[in-house]
């Protein structure tokens, strides 16, 4: 069952971080040169000092995410 996609999202804003869910990036050439890969991205639906609101547009998962590691909070770790 997909969710619905955030009514915030806009495509104008996008993140550039893996989703836990579908990891679609994982292979792609393009993410691992660049992060700015045409097919690869999230809603950026909002942000909370360093913890950003992120939504796939592919299976539409939301989550939160950590901008800064090691700080306490939720959130997935980078993709490295
Ligand atoms: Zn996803
Ligand atoms: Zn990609």
């Amino acid at each position: 069952m997909r969710l619905p996609i955030d009514p915030q999202a806009d495509p104008g804003r996008r993140a550039w971080v893996d989703c836990p869910v579908c990891q679609d990036a994982r292979s792609c050439a393009a993410c691992a040169s660049s992060r700015n890969c045409f097919e690869h991205w999230r809603y950026l639906i909002s942000n909370n000092g360093p913890v950003v609101h992120l939504q796939c547009p592919r299976c539409a998962h939301a989550w939160s995410w950590n901008t800064r590691p090691g700080a306490a909070g939720p959130g997935t770790p980078p993709r490295r």
